[in-house]
């Protein structure tokens, strides 16, 4: 960056930071309207999944969509719970008091869990984790964040593992490699971030702090799967670790060509479900409701555009879809 760059780029900043008092109100004010504004919707034709993907598992493994960037992942046997988080306290319950899990629903969305693998422990991500694995005995792997907060709900220590990037675990038929990646910047990096206690008592929104954000591979019954529900992406992050079909996050920082470049030769995902696509200030019973001013269709473009013969689709809430062996 030149003398003269660094100079419109700082002036520019502090026309933000002066606008400021002027800007966040009435941002505000319209990001209340646009998320606690219910606007149903059906998956459009284009982003519905193929129909190979809608026959029944007879071998390989069988995916569900539980809102969110929550996932079931089970060979039929073991079942894998990712980010699940049935309860989608809206903004005014976000704001007016500590948040809490919904145990009915979470017992109707979720009625069975051997493993609840967290991506990062905000509550959009955490908030049911630990009641669920309370209730099935699953094992809770995360972050120190999420272990901390699965300790403070009651979950057995010997329930729970702290994960970094690099680690292997195996749970039944399932290898899960475990590998770090970078929250979405929100106006700052490692936004809403500190400390959880284990000895945590009734928390806000905010309290679900953030420390580490990982991602996973799943191997099973000769069926891989990438958990990557964050939108970011740097070389090298997926480890070479191939999986034919990539969960991958598309709200927060945009998909851009190069990092789905990066993301498709690492992975040689030819299968690729986007995730973190629905208003989660709305709750479960009223059904999907898209991001407001996502554009899916320019996310799907920019991926047939990496590789035309990549099959695509977006799950409705609680949709199931089959998973055959990589092979296949
Ligand atoms: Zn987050």
């Amino acid at each position: 960056m030149t003398r003269v760059d660094l100079a419109v780029a700082l002036s520019r900043r502090s026309k933000i930071l002066l606008s400021l008092p002027v800007l966040l109100p009435a941002l505000l004010v319209i990001a209340w309207y646009l998320f606690t504004r219910h606007v149903p919707w059906k998956v459009p034709e284009q982003h519905q999944p193929p129909q190979t993907w809608r026959q029944p598992r007879t071998d390989g493994l069988e995916l569900r969509s539980l809102g969110i960037s929550g996932f079931e992942l089970t060979d039929g046997t073991t079942t894998v719970l990712m980010d699940p988080t049935p309860t989608r306290p809206d903004p005014t319950a976000l704001i007016t008091g500590p948040i809490d899990p919904d145990l009915a629903l979470g017992e109707k969305v979720c009625p069975r869990a051997d493993v609840i693998l967290i991506n990062h422990s905000h509550y959009d991500h955490l908030l049911d984790a630990a009641v669920i694995a309370a209730r099935t005995g699953a094992l809770v792997v995360g972050s120190q964040n999420t272990v901390n907060f699965a300790l403070s709900r009651g979950v057995a220590r010997e329930k729970t593992r702290v994960v970094h990037a690099g680690d292997q675990l195996t749970i039944g038929a399932f290898t899960i490699d475990v590998r770090g990646s970078r929250h979405t910047d929100i106006l700052v990096s490692q936004p809403m971030s500190g400390l959880i206690s284990p000895t945590a008592g009734a928390l806000w929104f905010w309290n679900y702090a953030l420390d580490e954000t990982l991602t996973y591979r799943l191997s099973a019954a000769g069926t891989t799967v990438w958990f990557h529900p964050t939108s970011t992406y740097e070389p090298g992050e997926l480890d070479g670790l191939p999986a034919k079909t990539l969960i991958v996050g598309v709200t927060g920082e945009k998909q851009t060509r190069p990092k789905i470049d990066g993301l498709l030769s690492e992975s040689k995902a030819t299968r690729v479900l986007p995730t973190h696509y629905d208003n989660f200030f709305q709750p479960w019973e009223r059904g999907l409701a898209l991001m407001p001013g996502l554009n899916l269709d320019a996310t799907r473009q920019l991926f047939l555009d990496a590789n035309p013969k990549l099959e695509w689709g977006v799950l409705d809430l609680g949709e199931s879809i089959a998973l055959p062996p990589d092979a296949e």
